[in-house]
Formats: C-alpha cells, sequence, structure tokens
C-alpha cells in the first residue's frame, strides 16, 4: 500500500497511525471530473437531469441510454470514489442500505451470510427480518477474536459482513486477519467492510484483502447532512459486472442531484477528516481527563483496546467518540439536554457537531439485553465531533457537564 503524503503532527497528536495515502487530495479534486469529457470543457462536472439520452441509431449510442443505467454526473463520483478507494470500479446507490440490498442478492436462498456482531442497526434488521425471511442463513460473530469468524464460517457461507469501527461501541476488527482467514477457508466468499466511520480517507478495506468497500456516504464522503446516498468499490472484473447489473436490475440507484453533492463533498474530504481527527482528538482527551466522565471510546486514543490495530491498518481516526458519563439516565439526559453547540440528532459525519443517546435513538430497536451486552446503557452518549472551533467544542461538553453534574463535582475537581 502507498502511503507517501506527510502529516503535519502537531504536538505528535497523531504519531504511530499510517501516513496519508499517496495522492489522495489530487484524486479527489481531479480523477474522473476531466473537462475534455464535455462539449463544454465544463471544469465542474454538470448535473445530467436527462432521464433518455438520443441514440445515433437503434442500439449506437454515445455509452448512455437511460439514466438508471448510466448517467453522466453519477459516472463522474463513480470515478472519484474507485480512485478514493484504491480501486478499480465504484457503483453509486440511493442509500446506504441499498447498496447493503444489493451486495445480498449476489446471494440466493439457501446460501449464508455470516456478519459481525455488532453492525448499524439497519444493516442488522435488514439481515435478520428480511434477508433470513427469503431464505438467506444469516448468522452472527464477533469478529474483533478472528477466530470466532472462523468457527462461524459454513460451507453454505457466501458473504462475510464486517464494520469497524462499529457503531456506537467503536469495536475495531483487524481487516486484514479476518479477510485472509475466510479467503483461505474459501476464496470465493465476499468479503464486505462497511467503511462508513472511516471514510476513504483513513481506511482502504480492499488493500487489506476485502473483496468490497461500502460506504454509507450520507455520512463522511457527503459530509454535509444533505445526501442519503450509498457507494462500493471493488477490484474483480466478474462481480463488478454482477454488481452492475443487479445496480440496474433492482434500480436502487442515486439522483443525479444527490452525485453532484457527493461529488463536490468528496473535493474537500482529506481537509474534513483531519479536522475531524483533530478534533475528536481533542474531545476525546478532553472527557478522558475529566472526573464527571466514566470512560472514554475513542479509537485513536491509546487506551482504547484495538489501538494496534487501528495504527496499522488506519491513517486516522473520525471524530466519533463514544463515552460513558457518571451517574444515571437523568446525568446523561441533562448533559445532552444543555448542550448549546452540538445538535441532539441522529446521523453523524457531517461538518457539524452532533450528540444522540445510542439506547433511546438510534440503538432502541435493539432488545435491552442485547444492549447491555453490547454495552449500550443508559449512561453512554455517542458524539459526532464537527468541524467547528476546537476551544468552542471543548467549552460546550465543558457546560454541559457541568450541567449534567451540578453539585456532584465542580470545575476546580477537574484533572488538569
Ligand atoms: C448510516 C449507516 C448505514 C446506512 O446507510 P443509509 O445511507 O442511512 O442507508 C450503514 N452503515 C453504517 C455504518 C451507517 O452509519
Amino acid at each position: 500500500m502507498e502511503h507517501a503524503n506527510k502529516r503535519d503532527t502537531q504536538n505528535g497528536l497523531f504519531a504511530g497511525f499510517r501516513t496519508a495515502f499517496k495522492s489522495f487530495a489530487t484524486d479527489a479534486i481531479h480523477v474522473g471530473q476531466e473537462p475534455e469529457q464535455w462539449k463544454s470543457m465544463a471544469v465542474v462536472p454538470p448535473i445530467s437531469l436527462s432521464t433518455t439520452f438520443k441514440q445515433y441509431s437503434p442500439g449506437d449510442h454515445a455509452g448512455f441510454e437511460y439514466s438508471r443505467s448510466g448517467n453522466p454526473t453519477r459516472n463522474c463520483l463513480e470515478k472519484a470514489v474507485a480512485a478514493l478507494d484504491g480501486a478499480k470500479y465504484s457503483l453509486a446507490f440511493a442509500s446506504g442500505l441499498a447498496t447493503t440490498v444489493t451486495v445480498t442478492h449476489l446471494l440466493k436462498s439457501g446460501d449464508g451470510i455470516v456478519c459481525m456482531d455488532d453492525v448499524y442497526g439497519g444493516t442488522n434488521r435488514y439481515f435478520r427480518r428480511i434477508a433470513a425471511g427469503l431464505g438467506v442463513d444469516v448468522s452472527f460473530a464477533d469478529c474483533t477474536k478472528p477466530e470466532l469468524l472462523k468457527a462461524a464460517l459454513k460451507p453454505n457461507t457466501k458473504l462475510v459482513w464486517i464494520e469497524t469501527p462499529t457503531n456506537p461501541t467503536m469495536k475495531v476488527v483487524d481487516i486484514k486477519a479476518c479477510s485472509d482467514l475466510v479467503h483461505e477457508h474459501n476464496k470465493d466468499i465476499v468479503v464486505v467492510v462497511d467503511n462508513t466511520f472511516m471514510s476513504a480517507y483513513f481506511q482502504r478495506p480492499l488493500a487489506l484483502g476485502a473483496d468490497i468497500c461500502m460506504y454509507s456516504a450520507t455520512k463522511y464522503m457527503n459530509g454535509h447532512s444533505d445526501v442519503v446516498m450509498g457507494m462500493l468499490s471493488l477490484n474483480n472484473e466478474g462481480l463488478c459486472e454482477r454488481l452492475r447489473f443487479l445496480q440496474n436490475a433492482l434500480g436502487g440507484v442515486p439522483s443525479p442531484f444527490d452525485c453532484f453533492l457527493c461529488n463536490r463533498g468528496l473535493k474537500t474530504l482529506h481537509l474534513r477528516m483531519e479536522q475531524h481527527f483533530k478534533n475528536g482528538m481533542a474531545a476525546a482527551k478532553f472527557l478522558e481527563a475529566d472526573p464527571r466522565v466514566e470512560r472514554v471510546i475513542f479509537p485513536g486514543l491509546p487506551s482504547h483496546p484495538q489501538y494496534d490495530i487501528m495504527k496499522r491498518q488506519c491513517t486516522g481516526c473520525p471524530g466519533m467518540i463514544a463515552f460513558y458519563i457518571k451517574g444515571k439516565l437523568e446525568n446523561a439526559k441533562a448533559f445532552l439536554c444543555n448542550l448549546k453547540l452540538f445538535a441532539v440528532a441522529e446521523s453523524l459525519g457531517g461538518y457539524e457537531s452532533l450528540a444522540e443517546h445510542p439506547a433511546i435513538m438510534t440503538h432502541a430497536s435493539v432488545p435491552e439485553n442485547e444492549r447491555t451486552i453490547l454495552g449500550i446503557t443508559d449512561t453512554l452518549i455517542r458524539l459526532s465531533v464537527g468541524l467547528e472551533d476546537e476551544a468552542d467544542i471543548i467549552e460546550d461538553l465543558d457546560q454541559a457537564l457541568n450541567a449534567a453534574h451540578p453539585k456532584r463535582l465542580k470545575m476546580s475537581d477537574l484533572k488538569n
């Protein structure tokens, strides 16, 4: 894997992480965006709203027939994302879940999926309640322990679904170890990594042995909280042909307008992710040092149980932080209700800071006993640290913690 760009390692904060992928910013800005592809020589790709394209004669056309099967604006986006993932091919979908559904259609009734036990709730719901109902054999394994993944593989296993880091408890999976053991077992099993939390800037699953890198582009890839979209990238030509067929046959494609917005968002992905990392690290360090906080889970901190894997397989860490506030549900609620800069909202990965209560909000559909096993308790809070000024982010966290613990602790009790 090439990794030549040097990061400005301020205060040694990011020491130990791999340096950024070679020419990432240049590719984000130029690949698929060539003005020469348009008669107008437009530097910014136009939004091609036409649903249909004139043919020279029946069957003889300029590469486009009908906008579901191919669209010029979508092409620009797909080419850019492929370059950012170090992949040959990329396909765009109407949402992250539309991507998951399309990938699952590679299977037929009787085939098996082994899924990481802690995945995005919608992925879990789709596999358990819809794919299983259509005869797909769905099972779950804790892939942070590769031997448990190995034990879960069956003769009918066709797909392995990994997410890392997981939501909301930030468990990290060793992508290379898992991909290698799955492919040793059976080279035809398709290993998918949901790379939503990391974005292409911080993690390249294909270079670590995965077959498909998948995104909810709704999050960091678009990064502006104004598009719902999904993407996947891959290198295998046959698999790509099959998925391109399914993209058209199932029809879960994004609109040209959304493709334009997401393509625009990618132009600043490298800048945004660096700042998410910096702000996330500052917030995580502040929380970890605060006596009103029980525990912080941030994969960029040495206290994270899989910090070594993070440093080995990632070029950095996004602004996602989970932490347990001291006290009870009422303290967690008081913290959230008193935030001023952070908005209490679901979703993540946009330029604005968000905070949420997984047990009540994003993970309410997970049964309580399972939530307890996963560590999704009443005092767990998830932050998506945005791109605002670091000092304002810390100040907001501090004043909300004060509101959550008005009598118990004073500012003078802070460790530093
Ligand atoms: C949001 C999300 C999804 C689902 O994507 P949508 O764009 O909402 O359909 C899948 N995986 C992860 C990790 C997510 O955060």
